[in-house]
């Protein structure tokens, strides 16, 4: 039976929009910063939770050439809008995947001589050429030292392989002061002497704030282009996804009065309390609102900061709108949950999380708006 109502059709509790002028605007100013690099982007995670193909769409529309996805899902939708970028799988090869590889001419990061073996033996050895993930510190993916010099001394290994990057990822980009990053450095410069002539990648978004030694010939931000902070103390870029949620209900709440589940907040003053239908199954962790009166939080109402009331529910969350404009703090009303007026990261803090985490959690309810690109 045909749905008469598709879902994309139906009322929304919340609406996402993207700016993607403004992803495209933060893509080329790192793009600026890093000289004669080559300027990839990260688009895992479903392009960090904004949506892979229009993100991608846009990024490559303004001459990037090369991606990063997690896993082959991405890939593949990836390469069904875009026929002619490079694509690199950062998880590796999935064994029995390979037509998929193949197919979509996807390029494992592989990171083990397992790994390579396995690749080797689905794809024969005219695959498509590959990223080499070297580890140089951070104990997650990677080749150990051992693993890349043997592999480097095998040339009938490596000429099937065609390696067309040599990369490896730093622990505390985020920390320009951290020991480990130098010693990553050091222990990526011997990795590539191992393979000449192959083109290296050390940098995440926090890694294009360490200078030319992290940025090698290609560098690969993903946060700093959906515009949240890749570290504590820096200023993220433009702004880039705004979260909004639908005022569903706005009640006049006498002093006193308790509000939401476990009656956390009371206010001191008659107040106007909105509910909007955004909750937790939204991916609006329910750790923002915490347990105490107030709790810090706020959510913005035509550009007017105001406190998220008491704890999140699982479709819904309380807004005091006492100081709000009034015309806009209405029943059908828009409350900003992030974005502009209240910068994601700041909603991240209270949540004791970071952007990444909020942004790749949103969920599937919300409507998704794609301004400019
Ligand atoms: C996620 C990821 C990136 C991008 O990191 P950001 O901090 O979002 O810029 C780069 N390289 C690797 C290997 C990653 O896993």
């Amino acid at each position: 039976m045909q749905p008469s109502h598709p879902l994309s059709s139906l009322p929304a509790g919340g609406r996402l929009t993207i700016g993607l002028d403004a992803l495209v605007a933060n893509w080329r100013d790192i793009r600026a910063r890093v000289g004669a690099a080559e300027t990839a982007a990260v688009v895992k995670g479903d392009g960090y939770g904004l949506g892979v193909e229009p993100v991608a769409r846009a990024l490559a529309a303004a001459g990037c050439r090369t991606f990063f996805v997690a896993l082959p899902r991405g890939g593949v939708r990836l390469r069904a809008v875009l026929p002619d970028v490079t694509i690199y799988v950062l998880n590796g090869f999935f064994d029995g995947a390979g037509a998929v590889y193949r197919d979509a001419r996807l390029r494992p990061v592989l990171g083990s001589l397992a790994e390579v073996d396995a690749w080797l033996a689905e794809t024969g050895g005219d695959g498509e050429p590959v990223a080499l993930h070297v580890d140089t510190g951070m104990n997650r993916l990677g080749l150990s030292a051992a693993e890349a010099a043997a592999l480097s001394a095998d040339a009938g290994r490596l000429a099937r392989l065609r390696p067309a990057l040599l990369m490896s990822h730093l622990a505390c980009a985020d920390q320009p002061e951290h020991v480990l990053n130098g010693e990553q450095i050091r222990r990526f410069a011997a990795a590539r002497a191992l393979f000449p002539g192959v083109p290296g990648s050390l940098s995440n978004s926090a890694g294009v704030d360490l200078g030319p030694a992290v940025h090698q010939d290609l560098v690969r931000p993903g946060i700093a282009l959906y515009g949240a902070r890749w570290a504590a103390n820096v200023p993220p870029l433009r702004t880039v996804a705004t979260l909004e949620g639908r005022l569903i209900q706005v009640n006049d709440v006498p002093p006193g009065a308790a509000v939401g589940y476990g009656a956390t907040f009371r206010p001191a003053r008659p107040s106007r309390i909105g509910v909007v239908s955004v909750g937790y199954a939204d991916g609006f962790l329910r750790r923002i609102g915490g347990g105490a009166t107030p709790s810090g939080a706020v959510a913005a109402v035509a550009g007017v900061r105001v406190p998220i009331a008491g704890r999140i529910s699982m479709d819904m969350l309380a807004v005091d709108l006492t100081d709000a404009p009034r015309e806009a703090a209405v029943r059908g009303g828009w409350v900003e949950l992030f974005g502009p007026t209240v910068p994601i990261d700041e909603v991240a803090a209270h949540a004791e999380t970071i952007g990444w985490e909020l942004l790749t959690g949103l969920g599937d309810r919300y409507e998704r708006r794609y301004l400019g690109g």
